[in-house]
Protein backbone atom coordinates (compact mmCIF):
# COMPACT_ATOMS: atom_id res chain seq x y z
CA UNK A 1 0.00 0.00 0.00
CA UNK A 2 1.34 4.00 -1.14
CA UNK A 3 2.43 5.20 1.95
CA UNK A 4 -0.09 8.52 2.14
CA UNK A 5 1.67 9.68 5.38
CA UNK A 6 5.13 10.05 3.75
CA UNK A 7 4.11 11.02 -0.06
CA UNK A 8 1.77 13.96 2.02
CA UNK A 9 5.02 15.11 4.07
CA UNK A 10 7.47 15.12 1.47
CA UNK A 11 5.11 16.92 -0.26
CA UNK A 12 4.76 19.29 2.90
CA UNK A 13 8.41 19.74 3.36
CA UNK A 14 9.33 20.54 -0.76
CA UNK A 15 5.99 22.80 -1.89
CA UNK A 16 5.29 22.95 -6.06
CA UNK A 17 4.53 25.99 -7.60
CA UNK A 18 3.19 27.41 -4.50
CA UNK A 19 4.94 30.79 -2.69
CA UNK A 20 3.77 31.04 0.85
CA UNK A 21 3.29 34.02 2.75
CA UNK A 22 4.79 32.77 6.08
CA UNK A 23 8.16 30.91 4.42
CA UNK A 24 9.97 28.19 6.74
CA UNK A 25 7.49 28.54 9.69
CA UNK A 26 7.40 24.77 10.10
CA UNK A 27 10.28 24.78 12.46
CA UNK A 28 10.10 27.77 14.50
CA UNK A 29 7.90 26.14 17.03
CA UNK A 30 4.89 27.99 18.91
CA UNK A 31 4.90 32.03 18.42
CA UNK A 32 2.51 34.15 20.90
CA UNK A 33 0.81 37.00 18.60
CA UNK A 34 1.54 40.40 20.89
CA UNK A 35 -0.93 43.31 20.65
CA UNK A 36 0.40 45.78 18.08
CA UNK A 37 2.79 43.54 15.89
CA UNK A 38 1.90 41.35 12.76
CA UNK A 39 0.12 38.35 13.01
CA UNK A 40 0.77 35.43 10.75
CA UNK A 41 -2.78 34.68 10.29
CA UNK A 42 -5.87 35.72 11.55
CA UNK A 43 -8.85 33.14 11.90
CA UNK A 44 -12.41 34.65 11.81
CA UNK A 45 -14.73 33.02 13.56
CA UNK A 46 -14.17 29.77 16.29
CA UNK A 47 -16.71 27.35 15.05
CA UNK A 48 -14.80 23.78 14.63
CA UNK A 49 -13.37 25.19 11.03
CA UNK A 50 -11.78 28.01 12.51
CA UNK A 51 -10.89 26.92 15.86
CA UNK A 52 -9.41 23.92 14.86
CA UNK A 53 -7.31 25.94 11.67
CA UNK A 54 -6.20 28.72 14.47
CA UNK A 55 -4.75 25.82 16.66
CA UNK A 56 -3.27 23.90 13.79
CA UNK A 57 -1.49 26.89 12.69
CA UNK A 58 -0.13 27.91 15.92
CA UNK A 59 1.16 24.18 16.45
CA UNK A 60 3.02 25.01 12.86
CA UNK A 61 4.74 28.26 14.31
CA UNK A 62 2.18 30.55 13.23
CA UNK A 63 1.72 33.58 15.28
CA UNK A 64 -2.63 33.13 15.18
CA UNK A 65 -5.64 34.97 16.70
CA UNK A 66 -8.69 34.18 16.12
CA UNK A 67 -11.78 36.44 16.29
CA UNK A 68 -14.95 35.19 17.29
CA UNK A 69 -18.24 37.20 17.70
CA UNK A 70 -19.98 34.80 20.11
CA UNK A 71 -19.58 34.69 23.96
CA UNK A 72 -18.46 31.35 23.80
CA UNK A 73 -16.29 29.51 21.60
CA UNK A 74 -17.37 26.64 19.01
CA UNK A 75 -19.74 28.02 16.87
CA UNK A 76 -22.98 25.88 15.45
CA UNK A 77 -21.36 23.09 16.36
CA UNK A 78 -20.44 22.92 19.87
CA UNK A 79 -23.52 25.56 20.74
CA UNK A 80 -26.39 25.10 19.14
CA UNK A 81 -25.17 22.16 16.39
CA UNK A 82 -23.70 18.90 16.72
CA UNK A 83 -23.16 18.59 20.51
CA UNK A 84 -26.58 19.66 22.43
CA UNK A 85 -28.69 17.52 19.48
CA UNK A 86 -26.38 14.31 20.67
CA UNK A 87 -26.72 15.21 23.86
CA UNK A 88 -30.73 15.06 23.55
CA UNK A 89 -30.30 12.28 21.45
CA UNK A 90 -28.65 10.04 23.63
CA UNK A 91 -30.59 10.32 26.54
CA UNK A 92 -33.68 10.49 25.15
CA UNK A 93 -32.51 7.57 23.64
CA UNK A 94 -32.26 6.15 27.41
CA UNK A 95 -35.50 7.68 28.28
CA UNK A 96 -37.25 5.60 25.83
CA UNK A 97 -35.65 2.60 26.29
CA UNK A 98 -36.90 2.92 30.15
CA UNK A 99 -40.34 4.33 29.22
CA UNK A 100 -41.25 2.12 26.87
CA UNK A 101 -40.50 -0.84 28.45
CA UNK A 102 -37.81 -1.95 26.16
CA UNK A 103 -35.06 -1.97 29.64
CA UNK A 104 -38.44 -4.11 31.87
CA UNK A 105 -37.88 -6.91 28.75
CA UNK A 106 -34.03 -6.77 29.55
CA UNK A 107 -34.62 -7.65 33.08
CA UNK A 108 -34.31 -3.96 34.63
CA UNK A 109 -36.92 -3.17 36.35
CA UNK A 110 -37.47 0.46 37.25
CA UNK A 111 -40.94 1.66 38.77
CA UNK A 112 -42.75 4.62 37.27
CA UNK A 113 -40.29 6.14 34.58
CA UNK A 114 -40.95 9.74 34.28
CA UNK A 115 -39.05 12.91 32.93
CA UNK A 116 -37.60 15.41 34.11
CA UNK A 117 -36.65 18.01 30.90
CA UNK A 118 -34.65 20.38 33.38
CA UNK A 119 -32.46 17.90 33.92
CA UNK A 120 -32.59 16.73 30.43
CA UNK A 121 -31.08 19.60 29.61
CA UNK A 122 -29.04 20.22 32.02
CA UNK A 123 -26.56 17.90 31.35
CA UNK A 124 -26.65 19.28 27.71
CA UNK A 125 -26.02 22.60 28.73
CA UNK A 126 -22.87 20.94 30.95
CA UNK A 127 -21.98 18.94 27.70
CA UNK A 128 -21.52 22.43 25.82
CA UNK A 129 -20.00 24.29 28.84
CA UNK A 130 -17.53 21.54 29.19
CA UNK A 131 -16.60 21.26 25.70
CA UNK A 132 -16.62 25.00 24.32
CA UNK A 133 -14.90 26.03 27.93
CA UNK A 134 -11.96 23.25 26.79
CA UNK A 135 -11.45 25.50 23.45
CA UNK A 136 -10.36 28.11 25.43
CA UNK A 137 -8.02 26.12 27.40
CA UNK A 138 -6.59 24.32 24.03
CA UNK A 139 -5.97 28.26 22.53
CA UNK A 140 -3.86 29.32 25.77
CA UNK A 141 -1.93 26.09 25.42
CA UNK A 142 -1.23 26.25 21.72
CA UNK A 143 -0.93 30.44 21.75
CA UNK A 144 -3.48 31.19 19.71
CA UNK A 145 -4.92 34.60 20.62
CA UNK A 146 -8.39 35.13 20.74
CA UNK A 147 -10.37 38.34 20.52
CA UNK A 148 -13.86 38.73 20.99
CA UNK A 149 -15.44 40.78 18.75
CA UNK A 150 -17.27 41.27 15.27
CA UNK A 151 -14.26 40.17 12.55
CA UNK A 152 -14.21 42.71 9.59
CA UNK A 153 -11.86 42.60 6.73
CA UNK A 154 -10.63 46.12 6.67
CA UNK A 155 -7.40 45.22 4.24
CA UNK A 156 -5.94 42.25 2.31
CA UNK A 157 -3.67 42.74 5.57
CA UNK A 158 -5.76 43.71 8.40
CA UNK A 159 -8.73 42.23 10.05
CA UNK A 160 -10.94 44.93 12.29
CA UNK A 161 -12.13 43.69 15.35
CA UNK A 162 -15.81 45.32 16.56
CA UNK A 163 -16.05 44.47 20.33
CA UNK A 164 -19.28 44.42 22.40
CA UNK A 165 -18.67 47.62 24.46
CA UNK A 166 -18.02 49.39 21.12
CA UNK A 167 -14.56 49.41 20.99
CA UNK A 168 -12.31 48.16 18.07
CA UNK A 169 -9.13 46.52 17.59
CA UNK A 170 -7.38 46.14 14.57
CA UNK A 171 -4.82 43.38 13.99
CA UNK A 172 -2.39 43.32 11.35
CA UNK A 173 -1.73 40.45 9.38
CA UNK A 174 0.15 38.08 6.98
CA UNK A 175 -3.36 36.34 6.02
CA UNK A 176 -7.14 35.73 6.54
CA UNK A 177 -8.97 32.88 6.93
CA UNK A 178 -12.73 33.26 7.20
CA UNK A 179 -14.48 30.49 8.91
CA UNK A 180 -17.47 32.25 9.62
CA UNK A 181 -19.78 28.89 8.77
CA UNK A 182 -23.27 29.36 8.16
CA UNK A 183 -27.05 30.18 10.02
CA UNK A 184 -30.12 28.99 9.64
CA UNK A 185 -32.46 29.53 6.37
CA UNK A 186 -35.44 31.08 7.28
CA UNK A 187 -38.44 29.73 5.62
CA UNK A 188 -40.90 32.95 3.24
CA UNK A 189 -43.49 33.62 5.50
CA UNK A 190 -43.34 31.69 8.68
CA UNK A 191 -41.47 33.90 11.33
CA UNK A 192 -39.48 32.21 13.49
CA UNK A 193 -40.27 32.80 17.58
CA UNK A 194 -37.85 30.14 18.91
CA UNK A 195 -40.86 29.86 21.27
CA UNK A 196 -43.36 27.50 19.73
CA UNK A 197 -42.56 28.03 15.90
CA UNK A 198 -38.75 27.05 15.99
CA UNK A 199 -35.49 26.54 14.17
CA UNK A 200 -33.01 23.64 15.11
CA UNK A 201 -31.86 26.52 17.96
CA UNK A 202 -34.60 26.96 19.43
CA UNK A 203 -35.51 23.09 18.98
CA UNK A 204 -32.65 21.92 21.21
CA UNK A 205 -34.28 24.44 24.17
CA UNK A 206 -37.87 23.84 24.05
CA UNK A 207 -39.53 24.47 27.69
CA UNK A 208 -41.89 21.67 27.33
CA UNK A 209 -42.57 18.15 25.31
CA UNK A 210 -44.96 19.15 22.57
CA UNK A 211 -48.13 17.51 22.00
CA UNK A 212 -48.15 17.53 18.47
CA UNK A 213 -45.14 18.83 16.51
CA UNK A 214 -44.60 19.57 13.01
CA UNK A 215 -41.44 19.29 11.39
CA UNK A 216 -40.93 20.87 7.65
CA UNK A 217 -37.84 19.39 6.18
CA UNK A 218 -37.12 15.53 6.44
CA UNK A 219 -33.01 15.94 6.38
CA UNK A 220 -30.60 15.01 8.90
CA UNK A 221 -31.36 17.61 11.23
CA UNK A 222 -34.98 17.58 11.18
CA UNK A 223 -35.11 13.69 12.07
CA UNK A 224 -32.65 13.96 14.67
CA UNK A 225 -34.59 16.55 16.80
CA UNK A 226 -37.58 14.80 15.36
CA UNK A 227 -36.22 11.75 17.07
CA UNK A 228 -35.71 13.63 20.25
CA UNK A 229 -38.94 14.91 20.80
CA UNK A 230 -40.72 12.06 19.60
CA UNK A 231 -39.16 9.99 22.21
CA UNK A 232 -39.76 12.62 24.94
CA UNK A 233 -43.41 11.82 24.17
CA UNK A 234 -44.52 14.26 21.28
CA UNK A 235 -46.92 13.48 18.27
CA UNK A 236 -44.56 13.94 15.33
CA UNK A 237 -45.23 14.57 11.56
CA UNK A 238 -42.39 15.34 9.41
CA UNK A 239 -43.54 17.28 5.92
CA UNK A 240 -41.10 16.83 3.04
CA UNK A 241 -41.06 18.54 -0.33
CA UNK A 242 -39.01 15.52 -1.91
CA UNK A 243 -40.34 12.03 -1.93
CA UNK A 244 -37.48 10.21 0.44
CA UNK A 245 -35.85 10.97 3.59
CA UNK A 246 -32.74 12.03 4.92
CA UNK A 247 -31.37 14.86 2.70
CA UNK A 248 -29.15 14.82 0.05
CA UNK A 249 -26.77 11.85 -0.58
CA UNK A 250 -28.07 8.93 1.27
CA UNK A 251 -28.89 5.74 -0.46
CA UNK A 252 -31.97 5.12 -2.00
CA UNK A 253 -32.61 1.85 -0.76
CA UNK A 254 -31.50 3.02 2.93
CA UNK A 255 -33.72 5.85 2.43
CA UNK A 256 -36.90 3.54 2.43
CA UNK A 257 -35.36 1.07 5.09
CA UNK A 258 -34.72 4.09 7.37
CA UNK A 259 -38.48 5.89 6.68
CA UNK A 260 -40.15 2.55 7.96
CA UNK A 261 -37.90 1.85 10.99
CA UNK A 262 -38.95 5.39 11.63
CA UNK A 263 -42.51 5.15 11.55
CA UNK A 264 -42.30 1.56 13.45
CA UNK A 265 -41.60 4.23 15.78
CA UNK A 266 -44.93 6.44 15.40
CA UNK A 267 -43.12 9.75 13.44
CA UNK A 268 -44.88 10.62 10.74
CA UNK A 269 -44.69 11.31 7.14
CA UNK A 270 -45.84 13.03 4.71
CA UNK A 271 -43.55 13.26 1.85
CA UNK A 272 -44.14 14.88 -1.82
CA UNK A 273 -45.80 17.94 0.44
CA UNK A 274 -45.06 20.95 0.48
CA UNK A 275 -45.68 23.77 3.16
CA UNK A 276 -47.50 26.89 2.31
CA UNK A 277 -47.97 28.71 5.26
CA UNK A 278 -48.42 28.91 8.57
CA UNK A 279 -50.67 30.84 10.92
CA UNK A 280 -50.74 31.00 15.14
CA UNK A 281 -53.82 31.07 17.38
CA UNK A 282 -53.47 31.24 21.14
CA UNK A 283 -51.51 27.93 21.79
CA UNK A 284 -52.53 26.54 18.21
CA UNK A 285 -50.61 26.50 14.98
CA UNK A 286 -52.17 25.84 11.90
CA UNK A 287 -49.85 24.43 8.87
CA UNK A 288 -51.20 24.72 5.50
CA UNK A 289 -49.90 21.91 2.88
CA UNK A 290 -50.26 20.73 -0.43
CA UNK A 291 -49.37 17.78 -2.23
CA UNK A 292 -46.56 18.45 -4.86
CA UNK A 293 -47.43 16.79 -7.67
CA UNK A 294 -51.12 17.77 -7.21
CA UNK A 295 -51.40 21.06 -5.65
CA UNK A 296 -55.32 20.60 -5.32
CA UNK A 297 -55.10 17.99 -2.76
CA UNK A 298 -54.47 20.79 0.22
CA UNK A 299 -54.61 19.92 4.19
CA UNK A 300 -54.22 21.61 7.42
CA UNK A 301 -52.36 20.25 9.64
CA UNK A 302 -52.85 21.28 13.81
CA UNK A 303 -49.58 21.11 16.24
CA UNK A 304 -48.52 23.76 19.38
CA UNK A 305 -44.91 23.64 18.18
CA UNK A 306 -44.16 23.76 14.61
CA UNK A 307 -39.70 22.81 13.68
CA UNK A 308 -38.53 24.71 10.62
CA UNK A 309 -35.84 22.92 9.77
CA UNK A 310 -35.48 23.81 5.89
CA UNK A 311 -31.00 24.11 5.86
CA UNK A 312 -28.53 26.26 6.25
CA UNK A 313 -27.00 29.39 4.46
CA UNK A 314 -23.65 30.81 4.56
CA UNK A 315 -22.96 33.36 6.90
CA UNK A 316 -20.69 36.10 5.98
CA UNK A 317 -22.68 39.85 6.75
CA UNK A 318 -20.52 42.60 7.49
CA UNK A 319 -16.87 40.70 6.83
CA UNK A 320 -15.99 43.51 4.51
CA UNK A 321 -16.21 41.08 1.37
CA UNK A 322 -17.17 43.46 -1.11
CA UNK A 323 -14.60 46.43 0.14
CA UNK A 324 -12.15 43.40 -0.90
CA UNK A 325 -13.51 42.88 -4.09
CA UNK A 326 -14.36 39.09 -2.83
CA UNK A 327 -17.79 37.84 -4.77
CA UNK A 328 -20.20 35.44 -3.41
CA UNK A 329 -21.45 32.83 -5.63
CA UNK A 330 -25.59 32.57 -6.15
CA UNK A 331 -26.02 30.43 -2.68
CA UNK A 332 -23.84 33.07 -0.92
CA UNK A 333 -20.71 31.06 -0.43
CA UNK A 334 -17.46 32.35 -0.87
CA UNK A 335 -15.65 30.97 -3.70
CA UNK A 336 -12.24 29.55 -3.43
CA UNK A 337 -9.90 27.43 -5.02
CA UNK A 338 -8.15 23.89 -4.66
CA UNK A 339 -5.77 25.53 -2.15
CA UNK A 340 -8.63 27.56 -0.32
CA UNK A 341 -7.31 30.78 -1.47
CA UNK A 342 -10.52 33.70 -2.67
CA UNK A 343 -9.88 35.91 -5.25
CA UNK A 344 -7.34 37.73 -3.14
CA UNK A 345 -4.82 35.27 -2.39
CA UNK A 346 -3.97 35.84 0.97
CA UNK A 347 -7.94 35.97 2.34
CA UNK A 348 -8.58 32.08 2.46
CA UNK A 349 -11.99 30.50 3.62
CA UNK A 350 -13.14 26.97 4.67
CA UNK A 351 -16.00 25.51 6.38
CA UNK A 352 -19.84 25.84 6.08
CA UNK A 353 -19.08 29.38 4.18
CA UNK A 354 -17.58 27.92 1.27
CA UNK A 355 -19.03 24.67 -0.83
CA UNK A 356 -19.81 21.16 0.05
CA UNK A 357 -21.62 19.52 2.90
CA UNK A 358 -22.17 21.62 5.55
CA UNK A 359 -20.60 19.03 8.65
CA UNK A 360 -18.27 19.74 11.24
CA UNK A 361 -15.28 17.33 10.23
CA UNK A 362 -15.32 18.81 6.58
CA UNK A 363 -14.57 22.61 8.10
CA UNK A 364 -12.36 20.69 9.98
CA UNK A 365 -10.55 19.22 7.69
CA UNK A 366 -10.67 22.43 5.43
CA UNK A 367 -9.30 24.14 8.40
CA UNK A 368 -6.47 21.94 9.22
CA UNK A 369 -5.34 21.11 5.34
CA UNK A 370 -5.64 25.13 4.88
CA UNK A 371 -2.89 26.36 7.38
CA UNK A 372 -1.31 23.53 5.98
CA UNK A 373 -1.32 24.77 2.63
CA UNK A 374 -0.32 28.24 3.91
CA UNK A 375 2.58 27.34 5.55
CA UNK A 376 3.56 25.73 2.14
CA UNK A 377 2.55 22.61 2.28
CA UNK A 378 -0.04 20.62 0.12
CA UNK A 379 -3.21 20.92 0.18
CA UNK A 380 -6.10 18.06 -1.01
CA UNK A 381 -9.03 17.00 0.48
CA UNK A 382 -10.78 13.73 -1.34
CA UNK A 383 -14.83 15.02 -1.05
CA UNK A 384 -16.20 11.62 -1.66
CA UNK A 385 -14.60 10.07 1.59
CA UNK A 386 -16.39 12.43 4.05
CA UNK A 387 -18.65 10.40 5.67
CA UNK A 388 -22.61 12.15 6.52
CA UNK A 389 -24.08 10.64 10.02
CA UNK A 390 -27.60 10.62 11.20
CA UNK A 391 -27.42 9.89 14.81
CA UNK A 392 -31.18 8.46 15.35
CA UNK A 393 -31.47 5.17 16.15
CA UNK A 394 -30.81 3.23 14.67
CA UNK A 395 -28.27 5.58 13.26
CA UNK A 396 -27.27 5.78 9.55
CA UNK A 397 -23.72 6.35 8.05
CA UNK A 398 -22.16 6.63 4.97
CA UNK A 399 -19.40 7.19 2.49
CA UNK A 400 -18.95 7.54 -1.26
CA UNK A 401 -21.59 6.86 -4.28
CA UNK A 402 -25.25 5.53 -3.77
CA UNK A 403 -26.47 2.95 -6.29
CA UNK A 404 -28.20 6.03 -7.78
CA UNK A 405 -24.50 7.70 -8.58
CA UNK A 406 -23.62 5.04 -10.35
CA UNK A 407 -26.45 3.72 -12.24
CA UNK A 408 -26.33 7.42 -13.49
CA UNK A 409 -23.02 7.46 -14.18
CA UNK A 410 -22.97 3.80 -15.56
CA UNK A 411 -20.37 2.20 -13.73
CA UNK A 412 -20.48 -1.27 -13.30
CA UNK A 413 -20.35 -2.58 -9.73
CA UNK A 414 -21.30 -5.77 -7.01
CA UNK A 415 -23.27 -5.02 -4.06
CA UNK A 416 -22.79 -6.75 -0.87
CA UNK A 417 -25.14 -6.90 1.77
CA UNK A 418 -25.13 -8.03 5.25
CA UNK A 419 -28.37 -7.36 7.62
CA UNK A 420 -27.74 -6.59 11.50
CA UNK A 421 -30.25 -9.27 12.43
CA UNK A 422 -27.56 -11.92 11.16
CA UNK A 423 -24.69 -10.56 13.44
CA UNK A 424 -24.10 -12.13 16.29
CA UNK A 425 -23.36 -8.70 18.69
CA UNK A 426 -26.23 -7.03 17.46
CA UNK A 427 -28.42 -10.39 17.95
CA UNK A 428 -27.07 -10.21 21.62
CA UNK A 429 -27.92 -6.67 22.22
CA UNK A 430 -31.65 -7.33 20.83
CA UNK A 431 -30.99 -4.35 18.44
CA UNK A 432 -31.14 -5.99 14.96
CA UNK A 433 -32.63 -3.20 12.40
CA UNK A 434 -30.47 -2.55 9.17
CA UNK A 435 -27.79 -3.42 7.28
CA UNK A 436 -24.61 -2.49 5.59
CA UNK A 437 -24.27 -2.40 1.78
CA UNK A 438 -21.27 -2.17 0.41
CA UNK A 439 -20.60 -0.72 -3.54
CA UNK A 440 -17.46 -2.04 -5.28
CA UNK A 441 -16.53 -1.39 -9.03
CA UNK A 442 -17.13 -4.92 -11.00
CA UNK A 443 -14.10 -5.22 -12.80
CA UNK A 444 -11.44 -3.54 -9.55
CA UNK A 445 -13.68 -4.49 -6.49
CA UNK A 446 -12.07 -0.63 -5.32
CA UNK A 447 -14.80 0.32 -2.70
CA UNK A 448 -16.78 3.21 -4.04
CA UNK A 449 -19.29 3.17 -1.16
CA UNK A 450 -20.48 2.02 2.33
CA UNK A 451 -24.09 2.65 3.10
CA UNK A 452 -24.96 1.59 7.04
CA UNK A 453 -28.04 1.60 8.82
CA UNK A 454 -28.48 -0.09 12.34
CA UNK A 455 -26.44 -0.01 15.87
CA UNK A 456 -23.18 2.54 15.85
CA UNK A 457 -23.25 3.23 12.03
CA UNK A 458 -21.56 7.03 13.20
CA UNK A 459 -18.61 4.66 14.46
CA UNK A 460 -18.50 2.37 12.25
CA UNK A 461 -18.32 3.92 8.87
CA UNK A 462 -14.85 5.57 9.59
CA UNK A 463 -13.97 1.87 8.96
CA UNK A 464 -14.84 2.09 5.48
CA UNK A 465 -13.44 6.07 5.10
CA UNK A 466 -10.28 4.88 6.34
CA UNK A 467 -10.63 1.80 3.39
CA UNK A 468 -11.63 4.18 1.14
CA UNK A 469 -9.48 7.28 1.60
CA UNK A 470 -6.71 3.94 0.96
CA UNK A 471 -7.98 2.80 -1.72
CA UNK A 472 -9.24 -0.16 -0.34
CA UNK A 473 -10.53 -3.60 -2.85
CA UNK A 474 -13.81 -4.73 -0.57
CA UNK A 475 -11.60 -8.07 -0.54
CA UNK A 476 -8.98 -6.09 1.35
CA UNK A 477 -11.39 -4.98 3.84
CA UNK A 478 -13.23 -8.38 4.06
CA UNK A 479 -9.56 -9.91 4.83
CA UNK A 480 -8.82 -7.79 7.69
CA UNK A 481 -9.62 -9.51 11.12
CA UNK A 482 -12.22 -8.01 12.94
CA UNK A 483 -12.80 -8.50 16.41
CA UNK A 484 -15.67 -11.19 17.68
CA UNK A 485 -18.66 -9.95 18.86
CA UNK A 486 -18.31 -6.42 17.41
CA UNK A 487 -21.23 -5.38 15.08
CA UNK A 488 -18.41 -3.99 12.55
CA UNK A 489 -17.77 -7.83 11.69
CA UNK A 490 -20.94 -7.24 10.08
CA UNK A 491 -19.45 -4.55 7.93
CA UNK A 492 -16.50 -6.94 7.25
CA UNK A 493 -18.92 -9.31 6.20
CA UNK A 494 -20.86 -6.74 3.48
CA UNK A 495 -17.39 -6.75 2.07
CA UNK A 496 -16.79 -10.29 1.77
CA UNK A 497 -20.44 -10.71 0.14
CA UNK A 498 -19.48 -7.76 -2.53
CA UNK A 499 -15.81 -9.49 -3.73
CA UNK A 500 -17.19 -13.02 -3.25
CA UNK A 501 -20.67 -13.08 -3.36
CA UNK A 502 -21.43 -14.66 -0.30
CA UNK A 503 -21.27 -14.16 2.96
CA UNK A 504 -20.29 -16.55 5.73
CA UNK A 505 -23.42 -16.36 7.99
CA UNK A 506 -26.35 -15.34 5.75
CA UNK A 507 -26.57 -16.22 2.60
C1 LIG B 1 -28.81 21.12 15.04
C2 LIG B 1 -27.56 20.86 14.26
C3 LIG B 1 -26.93 19.64 14.37
C4 LIG B 1 -25.76 19.38 13.67
N1 LIG B 1 -25.17 18.17 13.81
C5 LIG B 1 -24.04 17.91 13.15
C6 LIG B 1 -23.38 16.66 13.33
O1 LIG B 1 -23.83 15.79 14.08
N2 LIG B 1 -22.22 16.45 12.66
C7 LIG B 1 -21.69 17.39 11.81
O2 LIG B 1 -20.65 17.15 11.22
N3 LIG B 1 -22.29 18.58 11.63
C8 LIG B 1 -23.44 18.86 12.28
N4 LIG B 1 -24.03 20.10 12.13
C9 LIG B 1 -23.40 21.07 11.21
C10 LIG B 1 -22.19 21.73 11.88
O3 LIG B 1 -22.60 22.36 13.06
C11 LIG B 1 -21.55 22.73 10.93
O4 LIG B 1 -21.27 22.10 9.70
C12 LIG B 1 -20.25 23.27 11.50
O5 LIG B 1 -20.48 23.91 12.73
C13 LIG B 1 -19.59 24.24 10.53
O6 LIG B 1 -18.43 24.72 11.10
P1 LIG B 1 -17.83 26.15 10.70
O7 LIG B 1 -16.60 26.32 11.52
O8 LIG B 1 -17.71 26.25 9.23
O9 LIG B 1 -18.94 27.22 11.10
P2 LIG B 1 -19.72 27.51 12.47
O10 LIG B 1 -19.71 26.35 13.37
O11 LIG B 1 -21.03 28.08 12.07
O12 LIG B 1 -18.83 28.63 13.18
C14 LIG B 1 -18.69 29.89 12.64
C15 LIG B 1 -18.32 30.84 13.76
O13 LIG B 1 -17.96 32.08 13.21
C16 LIG B 1 -18.48 33.12 14.02
N5 LIG B 1 -18.55 34.32 13.20
C17 LIG B 1 -19.32 34.51 12.09
N6 LIG B 1 -19.05 35.73 11.57
C18 LIG B 1 -18.12 36.29 12.36
C19 LIG B 1 -17.43 37.53 12.31
N7 LIG B 1 -17.60 38.39 11.33
N8 LIG B 1 -16.55 37.78 13.30
C20 LIG B 1 -16.33 36.90 14.30
N9 LIG B 1 -16.94 35.72 14.37
C21 LIG B 1 -17.81 35.41 13.41
C22 LIG B 1 -19.81 32.58 14.47
O14 LIG B 1 -20.26 33.25 15.65
C23 LIG B 1 -19.47 31.12 14.73
O15 LIG B 1 -19.04 30.90 16.04
C24 LIG B 1 -25.20 20.39 12.84
C25 LIG B 1 -25.81 21.63 12.73
C26 LIG B 1 -26.97 21.88 13.43
C27 LIG B 1 -27.61 23.23 13.31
Amino acid sequence: MQSKVLSHLSACLKPKGFQSNTPSIWSLGKRLYSSGEEADLVVIGAGPGGYVAAIKAAQLGMKTVCIEKNDTLGGTCLNVGCIPSKALLNNSHYYHMAHSGDLAKRGIKTGEVSLDLDALMQQKVNAVKALTGGIGMLFKNNKVTHIQGHGKITSPNEVTALKKDGSTEKVKTKNILIATGSEVTPFPGIEIDEESIVSSTGALSLKQVPNKLVLIGAGVIGLELGSVWSRLGAEVTAVEFLSSIGGVGIDGEVSKNFQKILAKQKINFKLGTKVTGASKSGGNIKVAVENVKDPSKKEELDCDVLLVCVGRRPYTANLGLEEMGIERDEKGRVPVNSRFQTVVPNIFAIGDCIHGPMLAHKAEDEGIVCVEGIAGGAVHIDYNCVPSVIYTHPEVGWVGRTEEDLKKDGIEYNVGKFPFAANSRAKTNNDTEGFVKVLADKKTDRVLGVHIIGPGAGEMINEAVLAMEYGASSEDVARVCHAHPTCSEALREAHLAAYFGKAIHFS
